[in-house]
Protein backbone atom coordinates (compact mmCIF):
# COMPACT_ATOMS: atom_id res chain seq x y z
CA UNK A 1 0.00 0.00 0.00
CA UNK A 2 1.30 3.18 -0.49
CA UNK A 3 0.58 6.30 0.60
CA UNK A 4 -1.08 9.52 -1.90
CA UNK A 5 -2.89 12.09 -1.12
CA UNK A 6 -6.24 9.91 -0.93
CA UNK A 7 -5.14 8.61 1.68
CA UNK A 8 -7.48 6.01 2.28
CA UNK A 9 -8.91 5.46 -1.29
CA UNK A 10 -5.79 4.13 -2.26
CA UNK A 11 -5.75 1.57 0.65
CA UNK A 12 -9.09 0.55 -0.72
CA UNK A 13 -8.12 0.78 -4.61
CA UNK A 14 -4.53 -1.21 -4.21
CA UNK A 15 -6.23 -4.02 -1.79
CA UNK A 16 -10.33 -4.45 -3.32
CA UNK A 17 -8.33 -7.10 -5.56
CA UNK A 18 -7.07 -9.75 -2.55
CA UNK A 19 -10.49 -7.92 -0.07
CA UNK A 20 -13.62 -9.83 -0.50
CA UNK A 21 -16.37 -6.86 -1.11
CA UNK A 22 -19.51 -6.53 0.44
CA UNK A 23 -22.71 -4.53 -0.56
CA UNK A 24 -24.73 -1.70 1.27
CA UNK A 25 -27.98 -1.70 0.56
CA UNK A 26 -30.93 1.45 0.89
CA UNK A 27 -33.19 -0.12 3.58
CA UNK A 28 -36.33 1.62 2.05
CA UNK A 29 -36.35 -0.47 -1.40
CA UNK A 30 -33.46 -2.92 -1.12
CA UNK A 31 -31.26 -1.70 -3.55
CA UNK A 32 -27.64 -1.84 -3.80
CA UNK A 33 -26.19 1.62 -2.62
CA UNK A 34 -22.80 0.60 -3.55
CA UNK A 35 -19.96 -1.90 -3.31
CA UNK A 36 -16.92 -1.73 -0.23
CA UNK A 37 -13.88 -4.05 0.38
CA UNK A 38 -13.88 -6.24 3.45
CA UNK A 39 -10.77 -5.42 5.16
CA UNK A 40 -8.53 -8.15 6.81
CA UNK A 41 -6.66 -7.54 9.97
CA UNK A 42 -3.45 -7.29 7.42
CA UNK A 43 -4.86 -4.93 5.78
CA UNK A 44 -6.14 -2.84 8.86
CA UNK A 45 -2.90 -2.94 10.31
CA UNK A 46 -1.30 -1.43 6.69
CA UNK A 47 -3.67 1.35 7.31
CA UNK A 48 -2.83 2.15 10.98
CA UNK A 49 1.11 2.00 10.08
CA UNK A 50 0.08 4.38 7.09
CA UNK A 51 -2.20 6.80 9.49
CA UNK A 52 0.96 6.69 11.90
CA UNK A 53 3.77 7.47 9.34
CA UNK A 54 1.28 10.61 8.11
CA UNK A 55 0.50 11.79 11.86
CA UNK A 56 3.63 13.16 13.08
CA UNK A 57 3.84 15.84 10.57
CA UNK A 58 0.22 16.96 11.15
CA UNK A 59 0.98 16.92 14.79
CA UNK A 60 4.25 19.18 13.81
CA UNK A 61 1.78 21.88 11.93
CA UNK A 62 0.31 23.13 15.60
CA UNK A 63 -3.01 24.22 16.09
CA UNK A 64 -3.28 27.29 13.54
CA UNK A 65 -2.10 24.79 10.68
CA UNK A 66 -4.35 22.39 11.49
CA UNK A 67 -7.02 24.91 12.23
CA UNK A 68 -6.78 25.92 8.66
CA UNK A 69 -7.03 22.65 6.77
CA UNK A 70 -9.63 21.47 9.32
CA UNK A 71 -11.28 24.84 8.52
CA UNK A 72 -11.28 23.99 4.76
CA UNK A 73 -12.80 20.37 4.61
CA UNK A 74 -15.92 22.44 7.11
CA UNK A 75 -16.23 24.49 4.09
CA UNK A 76 -16.05 21.62 1.45
CA UNK A 77 -18.76 19.26 4.11
CA UNK A 78 -21.08 22.89 4.20
CA UNK A 79 -20.46 23.32 0.19
CA UNK A 80 -21.43 19.38 -0.16
CA UNK A 81 -24.15 19.13 2.22
CA UNK A 82 -26.59 17.77 -0.15
CA UNK A 83 -24.48 15.32 -1.61
CA UNK A 84 -23.61 13.50 1.89
CA UNK A 85 -27.02 13.73 3.12
CA UNK A 86 -28.52 12.02 -0.42
CA UNK A 87 -25.83 9.35 0.92
CA UNK A 88 -27.04 8.94 4.65
CA UNK A 89 -30.25 9.18 3.09
CA UNK A 90 -29.62 6.00 0.62
CA UNK A 91 -27.98 4.05 3.50
CA UNK A 92 -29.95 4.69 6.68
CA UNK A 93 -33.60 5.52 4.75
CA UNK A 94 -33.98 8.27 6.97
CA UNK A 95 -35.61 11.69 5.62
CA UNK A 96 -33.35 13.96 3.74
CA UNK A 97 -33.74 16.47 5.86
CA UNK A 98 -33.10 14.33 9.15
CA UNK A 99 -29.70 13.44 6.79
CA UNK A 100 -28.92 17.23 6.61
CA UNK A 101 -29.94 18.44 10.03
CA UNK A 102 -27.25 15.91 11.03
CA UNK A 103 -24.96 17.17 8.86
CA UNK A 104 -25.74 20.89 10.19
CA UNK A 105 -24.56 19.66 13.88
CA UNK A 106 -21.54 18.30 12.25
CA UNK A 107 -20.29 21.48 10.51
CA UNK A 108 -20.84 23.29 13.78
CA UNK A 109 -18.83 20.67 15.79
CA UNK A 110 -16.19 20.43 13.42
CA UNK A 111 -15.45 24.54 13.67
CA UNK A 112 -15.70 23.80 17.39
CA UNK A 113 -13.35 21.52 17.87
CA UNK A 114 -10.36 23.46 15.42
CA UNK A 115 -11.35 26.58 16.83
CA UNK A 116 -10.85 25.66 20.92
CA UNK A 117 -8.37 23.16 20.42
CA UNK A 118 -5.56 25.40 20.83
CA UNK A 119 -7.30 26.87 23.86
CA UNK A 120 -8.17 23.20 25.65
CA UNK A 121 -5.02 21.70 24.45
CA UNK A 122 -2.10 23.89 24.63
CA UNK A 123 0.74 23.88 27.32
CA UNK A 124 -0.07 26.12 30.66
CA UNK A 125 1.61 27.17 33.78
CA UNK A 126 -0.05 25.37 36.86
CA UNK A 127 0.74 26.15 40.28
CA UNK A 128 3.66 24.39 41.94
CA UNK A 129 2.09 24.37 45.24
CA UNK A 130 3.72 24.45 48.81
CA UNK A 131 6.71 21.52 48.88
CA UNK A 132 7.87 22.14 45.28
CA UNK A 133 7.69 26.04 45.08
CA UNK A 134 11.21 26.71 43.79
CA UNK A 135 9.96 24.06 40.14
CA UNK A 136 8.03 25.81 37.26
CA UNK A 137 5.82 22.82 36.63
CA UNK A 138 3.61 22.78 33.10
CA UNK A 139 0.65 20.65 31.67
CA UNK A 140 0.09 20.02 27.99
CA UNK A 141 -2.37 17.63 26.23
CA UNK A 142 -0.68 16.43 23.55
CA UNK A 143 -1.93 13.81 21.06
CA UNK A 144 -1.97 10.11 21.25
CA UNK A 145 -1.05 9.06 17.78
CA UNK A 146 -3.46 6.89 15.93
CA UNK A 147 -6.99 7.03 17.15
CA UNK A 148 -8.73 4.10 15.93
CA UNK A 149 -12.72 5.50 15.55
CA UNK A 150 -15.85 2.54 15.27
CA UNK A 151 -18.85 3.93 14.55
CA UNK A 152 -22.98 3.02 14.82
CA UNK A 153 -25.02 3.52 11.66
CA UNK A 154 -27.62 5.76 13.11
CA UNK A 155 -25.84 8.57 12.64
CA UNK A 156 -23.45 7.79 10.20
CA UNK A 157 -21.74 11.41 9.94
CA UNK A 158 -22.82 13.31 13.55
CA UNK A 159 -21.76 9.78 15.92
CA UNK A 160 -18.33 9.40 14.75
CA UNK A 161 -17.56 12.58 13.72
CA UNK A 162 -17.99 13.67 17.33
CA UNK A 163 -14.38 11.80 18.01
CA UNK A 164 -13.29 12.08 14.18
CA UNK A 165 -13.13 15.71 14.23
CA UNK A 166 -12.13 16.34 18.15
CA UNK A 167 -9.15 13.56 17.29
CA UNK A 168 -7.75 15.46 14.27
CA UNK A 169 -7.89 18.38 16.05
CA UNK A 170 -6.16 17.42 19.02
CA UNK A 171 -3.22 16.28 16.70
CA UNK A 172 -3.60 12.89 16.02
CA UNK A 173 -4.69 10.50 12.88
CA UNK A 174 -7.76 8.46 12.53
CA UNK A 175 -8.66 5.18 11.34
CA UNK A 176 -12.19 4.94 11.17
CA UNK A 177 -14.12 1.50 10.39
CA UNK A 178 -17.70 2.91 10.12
CA UNK A 179 -20.45 0.25 10.28
CA UNK A 180 -20.91 -2.28 7.54
CA UNK A 181 -24.40 -0.38 7.26
CA UNK A 182 -23.04 2.73 6.47
CA UNK A 183 -19.70 2.24 4.81
CA UNK A 184 -20.32 4.67 1.81
CA UNK A 185 -20.78 7.41 4.20
CA UNK A 186 -17.27 6.70 6.21
CA UNK A 187 -16.26 6.52 2.29
CA UNK A 188 -17.47 10.35 1.42
CA UNK A 189 -16.12 11.60 4.51
CA UNK A 190 -12.67 10.30 4.00
CA UNK A 191 -12.38 10.85 0.13
CA UNK A 192 -13.89 15.00 1.30
CA UNK A 193 -11.11 15.03 3.70
CA UNK A 194 -8.18 13.81 1.52
CA UNK A 195 -9.86 16.34 -0.62
CA UNK A 196 -9.61 18.98 1.16
CA UNK A 197 -6.24 18.14 2.68
CA UNK A 198 -4.46 16.09 0.83
CA UNK A 199 -0.97 16.66 1.69
CA UNK A 200 -1.94 14.89 4.88
CA UNK A 201 -3.02 11.64 4.81
CA UNK A 202 -4.33 11.28 8.20
CA UNK A 203 -7.60 10.58 8.13
CA UNK A 204 -8.46 6.76 6.51
CA UNK A 205 -10.83 4.07 6.28
CA UNK A 206 -10.81 0.60 6.42
CA UNK A 207 -14.42 -1.39 5.93
CA UNK A 208 -16.18 -4.80 6.50
CA UNK A 209 -18.33 -6.50 9.48
CA UNK A 210 -17.03 -6.97 13.33
CA UNK A 211 -14.25 -8.57 12.43
CA UNK A 212 -12.36 -5.57 10.75
CA UNK A 213 -13.69 -3.51 14.16
CA UNK A 214 -12.44 -6.03 16.48
CA UNK A 215 -8.59 -6.37 13.88
CA UNK A 216 -9.00 -2.14 14.63
CA UNK A 217 -8.75 -2.83 18.46
CA UNK A 218 -5.74 -5.03 17.82
CA UNK A 219 -3.71 -2.92 15.64
CA UNK A 220 -1.96 -1.29 17.91
CA UNK A 221 -3.86 2.14 17.93
CA UNK A 222 -3.23 4.54 20.75
CA UNK A 223 -6.67 4.70 21.59
CA UNK A 224 -9.96 3.48 20.46
CA UNK A 225 -13.16 5.44 20.14
CA UNK A 226 -15.96 2.86 19.89
CA UNK A 227 -19.98 4.53 19.20
CA UNK A 228 -22.38 1.10 19.50
CA UNK A 229 -24.37 -1.33 21.22
CA UNK A 230 -23.39 -2.07 24.88
CA UNK A 231 -22.54 -5.98 23.98
CA UNK A 232 -20.27 -4.35 21.47
CA UNK A 233 -18.88 -2.01 23.58
CA UNK A 234 -17.86 -4.75 26.03
CA UNK A 235 -16.57 -6.64 23.30
CA UNK A 236 -14.14 -3.78 22.11
CA UNK A 237 -13.29 -3.43 25.47
CA UNK A 238 -11.67 -6.84 25.93
CA UNK A 239 -10.19 -6.67 22.89
CA UNK A 240 -8.28 -3.24 23.39
CA UNK A 241 -7.63 -4.71 27.05
CA UNK A 242 -5.46 -7.41 25.43
CA UNK A 243 -2.94 -4.65 24.69
CA UNK A 244 -3.91 -2.42 27.55
CA UNK A 245 -5.19 0.00 24.59
CA UNK A 246 -7.25 2.99 26.38
CA UNK A 247 -11.06 3.39 24.92
CA UNK A 248 -13.61 5.60 24.80
CA UNK A 249 -17.12 4.09 24.97
CA UNK A 250 -20.30 5.54 24.05
CA UNK A 251 -23.17 3.27 23.96
CA UNK A 252 -27.15 2.94 24.17
CA UNK A 253 -29.60 4.57 26.38
CA UNK A 254 -33.06 4.01 27.71
CA UNK A 255 -33.58 8.04 27.95
CA UNK A 256 -36.66 9.42 30.26
CA UNK A 257 -38.30 12.13 29.81
CA UNK A 258 -40.22 13.90 33.14
CA UNK A 259 -43.30 15.96 32.81
CA UNK A 260 -44.10 18.33 36.03
CA UNK A 261 -47.31 19.58 36.97
CA UNK A 262 -46.15 23.34 36.11
CA UNK A 263 -44.47 22.12 32.66
CA UNK A 264 -45.77 23.90 29.20
CA UNK A 265 -47.91 20.40 28.38
CA UNK A 266 -47.90 20.49 24.30
CA UNK A 267 -43.87 21.66 24.31
CA UNK A 268 -43.59 18.69 26.18
CA UNK A 269 -46.27 16.63 24.02
CA UNK A 270 -44.39 17.72 20.85
CA UNK A 271 -40.64 17.38 22.39
CA UNK A 272 -41.46 13.72 23.91
CA UNK A 273 -42.90 12.45 20.40
CA UNK A 274 -40.64 13.73 18.09
CA UNK A 275 -37.64 12.23 20.67
CA UNK A 276 -39.31 9.42 20.56
CA UNK A 277 -40.37 8.62 16.98
CA UNK A 278 -38.04 11.05 14.85
CA UNK A 279 -35.47 8.75 13.13
CA UNK A 280 -38.04 5.71 13.64
CA UNK A 281 -36.62 6.17 16.95
CA UNK A 282 -33.06 4.82 15.94
CA UNK A 283 -31.19 7.31 18.14
CA UNK A 284 -28.91 6.15 21.41
CA UNK A 285 -30.45 9.74 23.32
CA UNK A 286 -33.87 9.02 21.99
CA UNK A 287 -36.76 9.34 24.60
CA UNK A 288 -37.65 5.94 25.22
CA UNK A 289 -40.04 6.32 28.40
CA UNK A 290 -42.04 9.17 29.71
CA UNK A 291 -43.02 9.71 33.20
CA UNK A 292 -46.02 12.54 33.71
CA UNK A 293 -47.27 13.63 37.03
CA UNK A 294 -51.22 12.50 38.27
CA UNK A 295 -52.64 16.48 37.98
CA UNK A 296 -51.37 16.75 34.25
CA UNK A 297 -51.56 13.04 32.53
CA UNK A 298 -54.57 12.82 31.27
CA UNK A 299 -54.06 16.38 29.43
CA UNK A 300 -50.46 15.08 27.98
CA UNK A 301 -51.29 11.28 27.56
CA UNK A 302 -54.29 13.09 24.63
CA UNK A 303 -52.09 15.38 23.93
CA UNK A 304 -49.26 12.94 22.94
CA UNK A 305 -51.35 10.60 21.06
CA UNK A 306 -52.96 13.52 19.24
CA UNK A 307 -50.03 13.65 17.78
CA UNK A 308 -47.88 10.35 17.57
CA UNK A 309 -51.60 9.57 16.02
CA UNK A 310 -50.68 11.47 13.27
CA UNK A 311 -46.96 10.73 12.09
CA UNK A 312 -46.06 8.51 8.96
CA UNK A 313 -43.27 6.16 8.32
CA UNK A 314 -42.18 5.54 4.72
CA UNK A 315 -39.31 6.39 1.92
CA UNK A 316 -40.95 8.84 -0.26
CA UNK A 317 -40.61 12.29 0.57
CA UNK A 318 -42.91 13.51 3.31
CA UNK A 319 -42.40 10.86 5.51
CA UNK A 320 -42.01 11.82 9.23
CA UNK A 321 -39.31 8.94 9.39
CA UNK A 322 -38.14 6.36 7.45
CA UNK A 323 -37.62 2.27 7.97
CA UNK A 324 -35.93 0.39 10.77
CA UNK A 325 -32.25 0.25 9.21
CA UNK A 326 -31.28 -2.59 10.69
CA UNK A 327 -32.80 -5.44 9.76
CA UNK A 328 -32.85 -7.50 12.88
CA UNK A 329 -33.48 -4.93 15.20
CA UNK A 330 -37.55 -5.08 13.74
CA UNK A 331 -37.39 -7.90 15.82
CA UNK A 332 -36.38 -6.64 19.42
CA UNK A 333 -39.30 -3.99 18.69
CA UNK A 334 -42.07 -6.40 18.21
CA UNK A 335 -40.76 -8.14 21.18
CA UNK A 336 -40.65 -5.23 23.30
CA UNK A 337 -44.51 -4.16 22.12
CA UNK A 338 -45.68 -7.90 22.18
CA UNK A 339 -44.17 -8.32 26.18
CA UNK A 340 -45.56 -4.76 27.39
CA UNK A 341 -49.40 -5.67 25.73
CA UNK A 342 -48.82 -9.57 26.94
CA UNK A 343 -48.44 -7.99 30.62
CA UNK A 344 -51.30 -5.49 30.53
CA UNK A 345 -49.96 -2.85 29.08
CA UNK A 346 -52.18 -0.64 26.62
CA UNK A 347 -51.45 0.50 23.26
CA UNK A 348 -53.12 4.05 22.80
CA UNK A 349 -51.54 4.25 19.42
CA UNK A 350 -50.51 1.64 16.96
CA UNK A 351 -49.90 -1.95 18.64
CA UNK A 352 -48.79 -5.02 17.11
CA UNK A 353 -49.88 -4.72 13.63
CA UNK A 354 -47.55 -1.39 13.84
CA UNK A 355 -44.77 -3.15 13.04
CA UNK A 356 -44.79 -3.69 9.15
CA UNK A 357 -40.77 -4.31 7.87
CA UNK A 358 -38.99 -2.26 7.03
CA UNK A 359 -40.94 0.32 8.75
CA UNK A 360 -42.46 0.12 12.18
CA UNK A 361 -45.47 2.80 13.06
CA UNK A 362 -45.69 5.02 16.06
CA UNK A 363 -46.25 3.06 18.95
CA UNK A 364 -47.43 5.17 22.18
CA UNK A 365 -48.07 2.40 24.87
CA UNK A 366 -48.86 3.01 28.69
CA UNK A 367 -49.71 0.67 31.79
CA UNK A 368 -46.56 -1.44 31.43
CA UNK A 369 -44.76 -2.83 33.90
CA UNK A 370 -42.14 -1.42 35.27
CA UNK A 371 -40.27 -4.43 34.37
CA UNK A 372 -41.08 -5.46 31.08
CA UNK A 373 -38.97 -5.43 27.96
CA UNK A 374 -40.02 -2.02 27.10
CA UNK A 375 -39.12 -0.43 29.84
CA UNK A 376 -35.89 -1.88 30.79
CA UNK A 377 -34.24 -2.36 27.38
CA UNK A 378 -33.03 0.07 24.82
CA UNK A 379 -35.97 -0.25 21.58
CA UNK A 380 -34.43 1.50 19.24
CA UNK A 381 -37.72 1.99 17.28
CA UNK A 382 -40.20 4.69 16.92
CA UNK A 383 -42.41 3.42 20.51
CA UNK A 384 -42.77 5.07 23.65
CA UNK A 385 -43.69 3.80 27.45
CA UNK A 386 -46.09 6.68 29.00
CA UNK A 387 -46.55 6.50 32.91
CA UNK A 388 -48.59 8.33 35.82
CA UNK A 389 -46.28 9.48 38.57
CA UNK A 390 -47.75 10.58 42.48
CA UNK A 391 -44.92 13.17 42.02
CA UNK A 392 -41.66 14.21 40.59
CA UNK A 393 -40.02 12.25 43.25
CA UNK A 394 -41.14 8.91 42.45
CA UNK A 395 -40.36 10.41 37.93
CA UNK A 396 -36.69 10.75 39.26
CA UNK A 397 -36.13 7.37 40.88
CA UNK A 398 -38.08 6.01 38.23
CA UNK A 399 -35.94 7.64 35.73
CA UNK A 400 -32.89 6.90 37.42
CA UNK A 401 -33.63 3.12 38.08
CA UNK A 402 -32.16 1.83 34.50
CA UNK A 403 -28.90 0.70 34.08
CA UNK A 404 -28.40 2.97 31.54
CA UNK A 405 -27.65 6.85 31.88
CA UNK A 406 -27.14 8.59 28.95
CA UNK A 407 -29.00 11.41 27.99
CA UNK A 408 -32.62 12.75 30.01
CA UNK A 409 -35.40 15.28 29.94
CA UNK A 410 -37.21 17.74 32.02
CA UNK A 411 -40.18 19.72 31.29
CA UNK A 412 -41.28 21.95 34.30
CA UNK A 413 -41.09 25.76 34.77
CA UNK A 414 -39.90 26.16 38.34
CA UNK A 415 -38.00 23.13 39.27
CA UNK A 416 -35.74 22.13 35.87
CA UNK A 417 -32.31 22.89 37.22
CA UNK A 418 -33.20 21.27 40.71
CA UNK A 419 -34.40 17.92 39.22
CA UNK A 420 -31.66 17.92 35.77
CA UNK A 421 -29.21 17.57 38.31
CA UNK A 422 -30.83 14.90 40.61
CA UNK A 423 -30.75 12.75 37.80
CA UNK A 424 -28.07 10.09 37.22
CA UNK A 425 -26.98 10.39 33.68
CA UNK A 426 -24.98 12.30 31.40
CA UNK A 427 -26.48 14.82 29.82
CA UNK A 428 -30.09 16.64 30.21
CA UNK A 429 -32.33 18.61 28.61
CA UNK A 430 -34.78 21.39 30.33
CA UNK A 431 -37.84 22.40 28.32
CA UNK A 432 -36.21 21.05 25.05
CA UNK A 433 -35.23 17.33 23.56
CA UNK A 434 -31.34 16.52 22.75
CA UNK A 435 -30.47 20.26 23.02
CA UNK A 436 -27.36 19.27 24.71
CA UNK A 437 -26.08 17.21 21.79
CA UNK A 438 -26.03 20.44 19.19
CA UNK A 439 -24.08 22.49 21.99
CA UNK A 440 -20.19 22.17 20.70
CA UNK A 441 -18.93 22.81 24.14
CA UNK A 442 -21.00 20.45 26.20
CA UNK A 443 -19.59 17.16 26.61
CA UNK A 444 -21.64 13.97 25.35
CA UNK A 445 -21.79 10.95 26.81
CA UNK A 446 -22.83 8.42 29.73
CA UNK A 447 -22.60 6.68 32.67
CA UNK A 448 -23.49 2.36 33.74
CA UNK A 449 -24.33 0.56 30.80
CA UNK A 450 -24.30 3.72 28.49
CA UNK A 451 -20.31 3.85 28.63
CA UNK A 452 -17.93 6.34 29.64
CA UNK A 453 -15.18 9.15 28.37
CA UNK A 454 -16.74 12.16 26.35
CA UNK A 455 -16.90 13.47 23.28
CA UNK A 456 -17.37 16.97 22.60
CA UNK A 457 -16.18 19.99 24.26
CA UNK A 458 -13.52 20.44 25.97
CA UNK A 459 -13.43 16.81 27.48
CA UNK A 460 -14.08 15.53 24.16
CA UNK A 461 -10.59 17.32 23.06
CA UNK A 462 -8.88 15.73 26.16
CA UNK A 463 -10.22 12.27 25.31
CA UNK A 464 -7.59 12.49 22.70
CA UNK A 465 -4.64 13.29 24.17
CA UNK A 466 -2.33 12.06 26.78
CA UNK A 467 -1.76 14.85 29.18
CA UNK A 468 1.90 15.25 30.02
CA UNK A 469 3.35 17.22 33.54
CA UNK A 470 6.83 18.94 33.33
CA UNK A 471 8.69 20.37 35.91
CA UNK A 472 11.52 22.50 35.96
CA UNK A 473 14.27 23.61 38.23
CA UNK A 474 13.85 26.93 38.73
CA UNK A 475 16.50 27.91 42.15
CA UNK A 476 17.96 24.99 44.60
CA UNK A 477 17.20 25.41 47.99
CA UNK A 478 19.52 23.90 50.79
CA UNK A 479 16.37 21.14 51.33
CA UNK A 480 16.72 18.69 49.01
CA UNK A 481 15.17 15.80 50.25
CA UNK A 482 15.77 13.83 46.83
CA UNK A 483 19.32 12.97 47.01
CA UNK A 484 21.45 10.74 48.95
CA UNK A 485 23.45 13.59 49.64
CA UNK A 486 20.84 15.25 51.96
CA UNK A 487 21.50 16.59 55.56
CA UNK A 488 20.12 14.20 58.23
CA UNK A 489 18.20 17.32 59.24
CA UNK A 490 17.18 17.63 55.85
CA UNK A 491 13.77 15.62 56.32
CA UNK A 492 13.20 16.60 60.39
CA UNK A 493 13.22 20.30 59.07
CA UNK A 494 10.75 18.81 56.35
CA UNK A 495 8.20 17.31 58.71
CA UNK A 496 8.31 20.21 61.20
CA UNK A 497 7.58 22.66 58.14
CA UNK A 498 4.25 20.38 56.89
CA UNK A 499 3.29 20.15 60.15
CA UNK A 500 3.20 23.85 61.02
CA UNK A 501 1.70 24.67 57.48
CA UNK A 502 -0.54 21.96 56.79
CA UNK A 503 -1.20 20.04 60.33
CA UNK A 504 -3.17 22.88 61.16
P1 LIG B 1 -23.16 -2.22 17.12
O1 LIG B 1 -22.69 -2.35 18.50
O2 LIG B 1 -23.81 -3.38 16.47
O3 LIG B 1 -21.95 -1.81 16.16
C1 LIG B 1 -21.18 -0.65 16.36
C2 LIG B 1 -19.90 -0.77 15.56
O4 LIG B 1 -19.07 -1.78 16.13
C3 LIG B 1 -20.10 -1.16 14.10
O5 LIG B 1 -19.17 -0.47 13.30
C4 LIG B 1 -19.82 -2.63 14.13
O6 LIG B 1 -19.43 -3.13 12.89
C5 LIG B 1 -18.65 -2.68 15.10
N1 LIG B 1 -18.39 -3.99 15.67
C6 LIG B 1 -19.21 -5.07 15.75
N2 LIG B 1 -18.58 -6.09 16.40
C7 LIG B 1 -17.34 -5.64 16.74
C8 LIG B 1 -16.24 -6.21 17.43
N3 LIG B 1 -16.27 -7.45 17.91
N4 LIG B 1 -15.14 -5.45 17.60
C9 LIG B 1 -15.08 -4.19 17.15
N5 LIG B 1 -16.10 -3.59 16.48
C10 LIG B 1 -17.22 -4.31 16.27
O7 LIG B 1 -24.10 -0.95 17.13
P2 LIG B 1 -25.01 -0.39 15.98
O8 LIG B 1 -24.20 -0.08 14.78
O9 LIG B 1 -26.18 -1.31 15.85
O10 LIG B 1 -25.49 1.00 16.59
C11 LIG B 1 -26.59 1.12 17.41
C12 LIG B 1 -26.19 1.27 18.85
O11 LIG B 1 -25.33 2.38 18.98
C13 LIG B 1 -27.35 1.55 19.78
O12 LIG B 1 -27.23 0.78 20.95
C14 LIG B 1 -27.20 3.03 20.09
O13 LIG B 1 -27.80 3.39 21.30
C15 LIG B 1 -25.73 3.18 20.09
N6 LIG B 1 -25.35 4.57 19.87
C16 LIG B 1 -24.78 5.26 20.90
C17 LIG B 1 -24.47 6.59 20.75
C18 LIG B 1 -23.80 7.35 21.84
O14 LIG B 1 -23.22 8.38 21.55
N7 LIG B 1 -23.82 6.92 23.08
C19 LIG B 1 -24.75 7.30 19.49
C20 LIG B 1 -25.33 6.48 18.49
C21 LIG B 1 -25.61 5.16 18.69
P3 LIG B 1 -20.53 -3.81 11.94
O15 LIG B 1 -21.63 -2.82 11.78
O16 LIG B 1 -19.76 -4.01 10.69
O17 LIG B 1 -20.97 -5.07 12.64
Amino acid sequence: MTQTARGDVEIQSATSAESSMFESIDPRTGEVVGHHPIHTAAEVDDAVAAARAAQEAWAELGFSGRKQRLDQWRKLLAKRVDELAGLICAETGKPLDDAKLELVLVIDHLHWAATNAEKVLKRRKVSSGFLMSNHAATVEYLPFGVIGVIGPWNYPAFTPMGSIAYALAAGNAVVFKPSELTPGVGQWLADSFAEAVPEHPVFRLVTGFGETGAALCRSGVNKVAFTGSTATGKRVMASCAENLVPVLVECGGKDALIVDADADLAAAADAAVWGAMSNAGQTCIGVERVYVVDAVADRFVEMITERAGKLRPGGEPGANFGPITMPSQVDVIRRHIDDALERGGRALVGGEHSVRPPFVEPVVLTDVPEDSLAVTEETFGPTIVVRRVRDVDEAVARTNSTRYGLGATVFSRARGAELARRLRSGMVAVNSVVAFAGVPSLPFGGVGDSGFGRIHGADGLREFTRPQSVTRLRYRIPLNPMSFGRSKGTIRRMVRLVKLVRGR
